[in-house]
C-alpha cells in the first residue's frame, strides 16, 4: 500500500525515444559543437565493444534505469545496439520497455543478414518477457544509416513480426531526401510505402526537415511522431530547422516526446523535455502550441498509444497495469496553484518524483529505490567511466572536460561509417544525433 494522501498520482512517465548504449559518456563531450561531439560519438561507436566490453554496456544500461526510475519514466522506447542487455536489465529493474536492435549497416560493420539475424533472434528471445513488461521493436536506424538491402529485409522481417512496432529515425537532415534516393526512393515517406513500413504501427523520430505535405502523409497513414527538442537545440548539428507542429496538429497525427541521447545534454528528466518541446516550439511558430494538459497527454496516455500500450498503461484506470508515480506539490516550491496541469509541467522537475510503481510493484518508495542496488550501480559506473576515459584519453575536472590531444577519430580508418561520412556529409552527422 503507498500512501499518497494529499499528493498527486498520475500514470508513470513514457520516454518515447530513447538510446542507452553510450550512457556512461555523460558530461564528456557536452561542451563541444555538434559536428565535434558526432565525430568523438561515432569513433566511440567503433572501438567501445572491442575496447570497453560487455561490461560497460551492461553498466550503462543499469545506471539508465537507475535515472530512469528515479526521474519517474516507468516506460522507455530504446533502440540500441546492445539490446539483449538492455532487455536484461529492464527486466531486472522492474521497469517496462520496448526495445530495438538497432538496424544500420552504414554504422555497423556487421551485414544485413546477419543483423537482420540477429534481431530476429531477439524477437524470439525477448520479446514479451518479464510478465510482458519487455517487448521487442523493429529499429532500422533511418533513411541515412540503412541500405535498400537491409530494407528489404526490414519489411520481410515486420511481415514475419505485424504485431512488432516499426521504430526509426525520418527527415532528421536536409539530405534527407538524397539519402532515400540512394536507396530508389522519392523521399524518405516513399522509403517507407515502398518497403510497406508506413502504418499505425510505425513511429518515427525527428522530421526536422519534413514538410506540410509529409506531415499530412504520415496523419494519414495513422504513424507516431516521436519529437526530442533538446538534442537538436544544444548541439545544433547543422541548419536550423524544425518539424512541421502546425500541419501534424491540423491533420491529427500524434506526436510524443522523447530523450534520445540524454547523456549528452546531461539530461534525463521528460518532464523538462516537455517543457522544451513548448517553448522550443512556441518559439518556431507563436505561442499556445500546446496546453500543459496535451503535454501531460503526450508524456503518458499518447505516448502509451504511439506504443501500442494503451489498454495497459498511460491512464490510472481499473485493468490497467498500475504503472504510476506520486509527487508531493503541497510545499513552498510548487504552492498556492490553481492549474495542476500548468503546475506539473512547468514548476515540477523529475526531482520531485517521490514514488514510482510499476505493474503493481514498488520500485521506489519516498526517493528510496527498492528494486536496484543503487551502491553497486555506483560503484560499477564509476569503475566503467574511469576505463572509458583511459580508452579515450580524456580527462575530466569538476571545472569540466579537457580533449585528448588527438581526436579518438583520428585515430580509426577504414570504418564503413566514415566512407559514408565522407560521401554524404553533414547529412549523415546530423542523423546520428541520433
Ligand atoms: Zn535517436
Amino acid at each position: 500500500m503507498v500512501d499518497a494522501d494529499g499528493k498527486v498520482v498520475m500514470p508513470g512517465l513514457i520516454d518515447a525515444h530513447r538510446h542507452t548504449d553510450f550512457t556512461l559518456v555523460q558530461g564528456l563531450f557536452s561542451d563541444l559543437d555538434g559536428e565535434e561531439l558526432l565525430k568523438e560519438a561515432m569513433s566511440l561507436y567503433h572501438t567501445a565493444e572491442e575496447a570497453l566490453g560487455e561490461s560497460f554496456f551492461e553498466t550503462a544500461w543499469d545506471l539508465a534505469c537507475l535515472r530512469q526510475l528515479t526521474h519517474g519514466v516507468t516506460t522507455v522506447n530504446a533502440m540500441d545496439f546492445t539490446p539483449e542487455l538492455g532487455a536484461a536489465a529492464i527486466g531486472k529493474a522492474g521497469l517496462r520497455g520496448v526495445i530495438g536492435p538497432e538496424l544500420a549497416d552504414f554504422l555497423k560493420a556487421d551485414s544485413p543478414a546477419e543483423q537482420l539475424a540477429d534481431a530476429r533472434e531477439f524477437i524470439e528471445t525477448h520479446h514479451d518477457t518479464h510478465d510482458g513488461r519487455v517487448r521487442a521493436s523493429i529499429a532500422p536506424g533511418g533513411e541515412a544509416g540503412c541500405s535498400r538491402q537491409l530494407w528489404e529485409g526490414v519489411e520481410e522481417l515486420r511481415s514475419e513480426y505485424p504485431d512488432l512496432r516499426l521504430h526509426t529515425h525520418l527527415y532528421d537532415s536536409s539530405e534527407a531526401g538524397t539519402l532515400a534516393a540512394g536507396s530508389g526512393a522519392d523521399d524518405p515517406l516513399d522509403l517507407l510505402e515502398t518497403f510497406n513500413l508506413l502504418d499505425e504501427r510505425t513511429l518515427l523520430t525527428h522530421l526536422l526537415h519534413a514538410d506540410q505535405l509529409d506531415a499530412r502523409r504520415i496523419a494519414d497513414a495513422g504513424a507516431h511522431v516521436l519529437h526530442c527538442p533538446t538534442v537538436y537545440s544544444y548541439f545544433q548539428a547543422g541548419e536550423r530547422t524544425w518539424f512541421p507542429l502546425p500541419a501534424l496538429k491540423e491533420s491529427g497525427a500524434n506526436v510524443v516526446i522523447g530523450l534520445d541521447d540524454p547523456f549528452w545534454f546531461d539530461s534525463w528528466d521528460l518532464i523538462q523535455e516537455a517543457k522544451h518541446a513548448r517553448l522550443l516550439s512556441n518559439f518556431e511558430y507563436g505561442a499556445q502550441q500546446w496546453s500543459s494538459y496535451d503535454l501531460l497527454r503526450m508524456l503518458t496516455i499518447d505516448a502509451a498509444r504511439a506504443l501500442g500500450l494503451d489498454d495497459q498503461v498511460g491512464s490510472l484506470e481499473p485493468g490497467k497495469r498500475a504503472d504510476f508515480i506520486v509527487i508531493d506539490v503541497d510545499t513552498p516550491r510548487h504552492q498556492p496553484y490553481s492549474n495542476l496541469p500548468s503546475v506539473l509541467m512547468n514548476t515540477v522537475t523529475a526531482g520531485d518524483v517521490e514514488t514510482v510503481v510499476v505493474d503493481g510493484e514498488v520500485l521506489m518508495e519516498d526517493r528510496v529505490v527498492t528494486s536496484l542496488d543503487v551502491e553497486n550501480v555506483r560503484a560499477a559506473a564509476k569503475r566503467e567511466r574511469d576505463r572509458l576515459q583511459t580508452h579515450t584519453g580524456w580527462e575530466t575536472s569538476l571545472g569540466g572536460s579537457t580533449p585528448p590531444d588527438k581526436s579518438i577519430l583520428r585515430r580509426v580508418s577504414g570504418r564503413p561509417l566514415l566512407r559514408v561520412m565522407k560521401q554524404y556529409g553533414r547529412g549523415v552527422v546530423n542523423q546520428y544525433t541520433r
